[in-house]
C-alpha cells in the first residue's frame, strides 16, 4: 500500500463513458489504499476549491449513466498562469500529487500546463464524442454517440422515404468528420460531407441525381458540423436537385444517453490504467487505444502527434455504399 493522494476531474464537453472512467479510477485507487478526491466543475472548480474527498458510495451505480457526476465546465481563467497557480495550490495544500483529467484536447492543454508549471502528475483520459484526439483510435463517448446518430437516421429515413425527400443531417464532431463518416457507412447514408475532404456541392448534387435515376426514393446526407451549417448547404443544394430538401440538426441529443458496452469497457480500462501510472509515479501522459492495447504518450501528443485513422479508405467506402 502506498500513501498517496490523487484527484479525479472531468472537463470540457461531457461524453458518455466519463462516469465509467471516474468509477474505475476511483475504485482502483481505493483498492491501492490511495486517498481519492473529486474536483467538481473541471478547472473552474479547481480554481474555486471545489475539491472533496471521494467515497466508494459516490461512484456506486454510475457505470451506466451518461454525462458526468463530477460535473463539467469551461474556465477561461485557466489560460492565465496566475489562475493556474491558485488552482494548483488548491491541490497541493491537500497533499494531492496526482490528477486524472478526463476530457478533450482543450482540457489536455490545461493539464499539460499544470504538469509543466506545477509538477502535478497528470494523466489524461480522452473523453469526447468527437474522436478528435491524436494518439488514440477511439475516445470515450464516440461509440455511444455514433449509435445515437444511427438510431436517429433510421427514424429520419422513414419520413424521408414516405415523402421522397432529401434530408441533410448535421452531426457533431467539431473539426473531425469521424462521426459523420462512420454514421454514413453504418447507417446506410446516401451522401457525405466531412471537413477533411473537399465537398463540392456539384458533386453531391450529381450523386443524388444518379441515385434518383436508379429508382431511389429518398436520400439521407450526413454533414459534419465542421463543414458548415446544414441550412446553408440546403440553400446551395436547392435548384441543383429536383427533390424536396429538409435539414435536421441532431444537436445535444448526441451527447447524452447510457454509454455503450464498448465505451464502458474502454473507460474502465483507461480509468484503471491511469491509476497504475500514478502508482508508478508517472505523469504528464495521456492514455490512448491502439488496436487492442492501451498505450501512453506525452500529453502534448494529443495536438502535436500523428492522427492515425482510416479516413481515406472509409471515405471511399462511404461513397461506394452511398450509390
Ligand atoms: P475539451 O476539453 O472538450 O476540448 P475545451 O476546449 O472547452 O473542451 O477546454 C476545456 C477547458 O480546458 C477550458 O475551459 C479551459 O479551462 C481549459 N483549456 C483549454 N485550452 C487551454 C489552454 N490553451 N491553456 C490552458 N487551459 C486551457
Amino acid at each position: 500500500m502506498i500513501e498517496r493522494k490523487i484527484a479525479i476531474m472531468t472537463s470540457g464537453g461531457d461524453s458518455p463513458g466519463m462516469n465509467a472512467a471516474i468509477r474505475a479510477a476511483a475504485k482502483t485507487a481505493m483498492s491501492k489504499g490511495m486517498t481519492v478526491y473529486g474536483v467538481r466543475r473541471g478547472y473552474l472548480g479547481m480554481l474555486n476549491d471545489e475539491i472533496f474527498p471521494m467515497t466508494g458510495q459516490f461512484v456506486s451505480g454510475i457505470v451506466d449513466k451518461g454525462g458526468t457526476v463530477l460535473l463539467t465546465a469551461r474556465c477561461d481563467e485557466f489560460r492565465e498562469e496566475k489562475f493556474r497557480a491558485i488552482a494548483a495550490n488548491n491541490l497541493k495544500k491537500r497533499g494531492i500529487e496526482g490528477l486524472v483529467v478526463i476530457g478533450g484536447d482543450g482540457s489536455y492543454h490545461g493539464a499539460d500546463l499544470l504538469y509543466r508549471e506545477h509538477g502535478i502528475k497528470v494523466i489524461g483520459i480522452p473523453g469526447t464524442i468527437d474522436n478528435d484526439i491524436k494518439g488514440t483510435q477511439f475516445t470515450l463517448g464516440f461509440d455511444t454517440c455514433l449509435n445515437t446518430i444511427l438510431d436517429a437516421i433510421s427514424k429520419i429515413r422513414d419520413t424521408a422515404t414516405s415523402h421522397e425527400r432529401t434530408i441533410l443531417v448535421e452531426v457533431m464532431g467539431r473539426s473531425a468528420g469521424d462521426l459523420a463518416l462512420q454514421a454514413c457507412i453504418a447507417g446506410g447514408g446516401d451522401g457525405i460531407m466531412i471537413p477533411e475532404m473537399d465537398n463540392p456541392i456539384e458533386l453531391l448534387a450529381l450523386q443524388l441525381k444518379e441515385r434518383r435515376k436508379s429508382g431511389k426514393l429518398h436520400d439521407i446526407v450526413l454533414v459534419a458540423e465542421g463543414v458548415g451549417r446544414v441550412y446553408e448547404i440546403e440553400q446551395e443544394l436547392k435548384g441543383r436537385i429536383s427533390s424536396e430538401i429538409r435539414s435536421v440538426v441532431l444537436g445535444h441529443v448526441q451527447r447524452g444517453g447510457t454509454p455503450s458496452g464498448f465505451d464502458r469497457m474502454l473507460a474502465s480500462r483507461m480509468g484503471h490504467k491511469a491509476i497504475e501510472l500514478l502508482e508508478q509515479d508517472q505523469g504528464g501522459l495521456m492514455i490512448g487505444l491502439e488496436g487492442i492495447e492501451l498505450v501512453t504518450h506525452p500529453i502534448d501528443y494529443a495536438w502535436n502527434g500523428e492522427r492515425r485513422t482510416n479516413l481515406d479508405t472509409d471515405y471511399e467506402l462511404a461513397l461506394l455504399l452511398a450509390k
